[in-house]
């Protein structure tokens, strides 16, 4: 492992490794990244995959519609072997209240704004869209045929490798243990493998960043939640779209190789680092979604996990500067940090190096907190 470091990345999930890409890319090459287990372990490797335009803040669209542009061409921007599984078969929202609908009007109207091609949806348009979909109680939706999803692990690894190839040294089953500082500079980082001599850290941890935020004295207004996932056996492919039910915070695609893929939301889940799987999950979800889409009834579940969701109180990220000179956070994505890899490793390695942002990204700075500026996310769940 290298001594120094121009910068030194803690956290092998999209984040780190997309940033660690970027700042390569922009020519700080001698940047190391730690991760305590093997790239993708957390949010990232546990997450559905799914990358969308709709969201209910300007910033979150904006950067939405560059993400996405991204994903078009990443592979080969790359340089990746194999196929990071971006396909945009569409994400349907659907409502069961009227304040529900009422919002998804608003994101609808922001997002045309910003030339974005969602539309609302009556039931018969959903009906027509998902023939297989029971309408029960659904009144109404808003579709965005451009939005799709990525496979998450190929989307790491290409960057990572991609990273590697511009001198990026990568330090998988290497924890970091404290940090250094010199007055309110960074100076390094201890790790379990050894010392780190460096000016930069970056601290994309997801969950686990708040505490080695503590340790030097940065309060970080943050939660950890289970949020798990079961898939199917493989059949022949039906469904293109992502659904997702603001009833109960249901979702379910279909991937390209034919696997179903299901997610319930759970209000009373305990906050912290419970990462194992249950049968409760199992059962509820199946019984929820199967009602909403009968067709899935007699598949056989083949496997599923947990994963946590890192939450802030406006569910937004984290970015940016702290009081401690060097010391710059990227965690908090509150369930939606995937698909954010482009544009953040890009305006993150942007600021860090001193350039003009390409977005600005000052809004998501932790300071929002303390001048009470937060900037709610409505679309998530
Ligand atoms: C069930 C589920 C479904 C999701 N679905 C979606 C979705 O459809 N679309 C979407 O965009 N997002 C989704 N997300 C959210 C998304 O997965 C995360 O927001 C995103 O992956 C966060 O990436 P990250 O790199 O910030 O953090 P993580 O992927 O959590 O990476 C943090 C890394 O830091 C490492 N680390 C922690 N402490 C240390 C230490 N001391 N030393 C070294 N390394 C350390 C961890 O091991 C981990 O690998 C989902 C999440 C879950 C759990």
């Amino acid at each position: 492992m290298r001594s120094s470091a121009e910068a030194v990345i803690i956290g092998g999930g999209v984040q780190g490794c997309s940033l660690a890409y970027n700042l390569a890319k922009r020519g700080c090459k001698n940047v190391v990244l730690v991760e305590q287990k093997f790239l993708a372990y957390g949010g990232t490797g546990r997450s559905g995959g799914g990358v969308r335009h709709q969201f209910g803040t300007e910033i979150n669209c904006r950067l939405a519609i560059y993400n996405v542009k991204c994903f078009e061409y990443l592979q080969d921007e790359l340089g990746y072997k194999e196929s990071i599984e971006f396909e945009q078969g569409g994400y349907l929202w659907i409502a069961y209240t009227e304040r529900q609908l009422e919002q998804l009007r608003k994101n609808v109207k922001l997002q045309n704004s910003l030339g974005i091609p969602s539309m609302l949806l009556s039931p018969t348009d959903i009906k027509e869209l998902i023939p297989q979909i029971n309408l029960d109680g659904i009144i109404g939706g808003s579709f965005c045929e451009k939005d799709g999803h990525i496979n998450p692990f190929h989307v790491t690894l290409a960057y990572a490798e991609a990273a590697k190839r511009l001198g990026v040294e990568i330090n998988t089953y290497t924890k970091v243990i404290g940090i250094k500082l010199k007055g309110n500079t960074i100076d390094g980082v201890y790790t379990d493998k050894g010392f780190i001599s460096t000016p930069i850290v970056v601290n994309c941890a997801g969950p686990w960043g708040k505490e080695i935020a503590k340790q030097i004295g940065i309060e970080i207004p943050l939660y950890s939640e289970r949020h798990q996932i079961l898939v199917t056996e493989p059949v022949e492919r039906t469904l293109r779209s992502l659904i997702l039910c603001l009833d109960d915070g249901s979702y379910w695609k279909q991937t390209p190789h034919g696997n179903f893929m299901l997610g319930i939301g759970n209000p009373n889940e305990a906050k912290g680092f419970n990462m194992s799987s249950s049968w409760q999950f199992l059962e509820e979800a199946s019984r929820k979604i199967v009602k909403k889409m009968p067709i899935l009834s007699n598949l056989r579940v083949i496997r599923q996990w947990a994963g946590l969701y890192d939450i802030t109180p406006d569910s937004q990220a984290i970015l940016g500067p702290t009081k401690i000179n060097g010391f710059y956070l990227n965690l908090g994505w509150s369930g939606h940090g995937l698909q954010f890899a482009p544009s953040i490793g890009r305006a993150l390695s942007e600021l860090i190096l001193g350039e003009k942002p390409f977005i600005d990204i000052s809004p998501f700075y932790i300071e929002r907190f303390e001048n009470g500026k937060l900037i709610p996310e409505p679309a998530c769940i």
